[in-house]
């Protein structure tokens, strides 16, 4: 009875398969045949994207059931982007004004498939450059740098790119002045750059402002941090007294204010109370550290937002050891060239050398704190720089 049923299935079977032959007469042998397929984006946008000037964006493509795939840029095609099926690719051209088309055209034994995206530029608008030495303020004829394009200043310090996205990364180099990266703007015009004349040389600035560790005592490279405000000077119960040691603030505080060409007030307070709103310092005797004096300044992001110098003994409280610490408080470590933090200070030497007052005159006036080594501001693009916050102790 089983078997029965089974030849009766069969023949069934049979049948069917005969009328479903004999009405599609055409309809060829074998499996049926895979459709070719292609896709490209832009940036993983298909069909369009927008994108800013210089910028360089990513071009993907996928397929199926091909044998190989070439890519046309407004129909050109680009050989040197090889037949792979599936692969992306990041333009080696900054994009300039306009728009491209990116077709990918793939081929195969069931035929091909094609695919495009179109790529548009934003437009941009005109940069002005005024490039000038960071203490003079004179024009310096400098290399400017985009991503991929360098141009020339005039003779008179300034350029003019006629179209530029709204913000960019820019090294601008010129002979005797530190490279500076930093971020460009159409909002943007003045870009002062640091001099490196004799006696200051890159070493002495990676040491002075950077706090490299090739001068004594310094940790290390790190970001800048610098007075951003008026300081006021104010003294321990001990030594508010003291007429002598006030004295010698008072005639030292007013070379540290004419180094950085008065950029902030520094006043000291005969008393024991700073002025409300400054950068208080205060200045006391501790018998207990280990060097004839040192100063400790808190930041906040690189802004110094109070301090304590501390001298180990009275007698330590000379003039030499009291405009050594103030420099500190201005966020200059020390360096081994000449001068009232350098290494080779001499006796006669109390004021502050060409080169400490340069630094500091750039720090105070030119730079952002959080600055970084190289001469990159914190607002280049990718910099990633951030201020410091907390205390730094300047040993000795
Ligand atoms: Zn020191």
């Amino acid at each position: 009875m089983k078997k029965n049923l089974r030849i009766v299935a069969n023949m069934v079977t049979m049948i069917l398969v005969a009328i479903l032959v004999g009405g599609c007469p055409d309809n060829p042998a074998g499996p049926t045949p895979t459709t070719p397929t292609a896709s490209i984006t832009c940036n993983g946008q298909a069909n369009a994207c927008v994108v800013d000037l210089w910028t360089k964006p990513v071009i993907a493509w996928t397929s199926a059931n091909v044998s190989g795939c070439a890519v046309r840029r407004n129909g050109e095609a680009l050989s040197d982007w090889g037949t792979s099926l599936n692969s992306s690719r990041q333009l080696d051209a900054q994009m300039t004004s306009g728009m491209a088309t990116y077709a990918v055209e793939c081929t195969g034994p069931n035929g091909s498939a094609i695919a495009s995206v179109a790529v548009t530029v934003r437009s941009g608008r005109p940069a002005e450059f005024r490039i000038s030495n960071g203490l003079t303020n004179t024009p310096v004829d400098a290399r400017v740098t985009t991503i991929a394009t360098s141009y020339q200043t005039r003779g008179d310090g300034s350029l003019t790119i006629d179209e530029a996205p709204s913000r960019f990364n820019v090294t601008i180099d010129a002979p005797g002045y530190l490279t500076y990266e930093t971020i460009g703007s159409s909002d943007r015009t003045e870009y002062k750059l640091w001099p490196v004349n004799s006696p200051n040389s890159e070493d002495g600035i990676k040491q002075m402002v950077y706090g490299d560790s090739s001068a004594y005592n310094n940790p290390g490279l790190r970001a800048m941090n610098r007075i951003d405000g008026p300081v006021s000077f104010y003294f321990s119960a001990e030594l508010a007294t003291n007429q002598a040691v006030i004295g010698r603030y008072e005639t030292g505080v007013p070379l540290l204010a004419a180094a950085i060409k008065n950029r902030w007030p520094l006043t000291v307070i005969e008393g024991t109370s700073p002025l409300s709103g400054t950068i208080s310092v205060m200045i006391q005797i501790d018998s207990t550290i280990s060097t004839a004096a040192n100063t400790s300044m808190t930041y906040i992001n690189g802004r110094a937002i109070s301090g304590i110098i501390r001298f180990k003994t009275l007698d330590n409280l000379s003039d030499y050891y009291i405009r050594h610490e103030n420099a500190h408080v201005v966020g200059l470590w020390h360096h081994e060239g000449e001068g009232l933090v350098g290494r080779t200070w001499l006796p006669s030497q109390l004021d502050y050398s060409p080169a400490e007052k340069g630094n500091m005159q750039m720090m105070v006036w030119v730079l952002p704190p959080g600055t970084i080594w190289p001469y990159n501001d914190r607002g280049a693009i990718g910099a990633k720089a951030s201020g410091f916050t907390g205390t730094v102790t300047f040993r000795d």
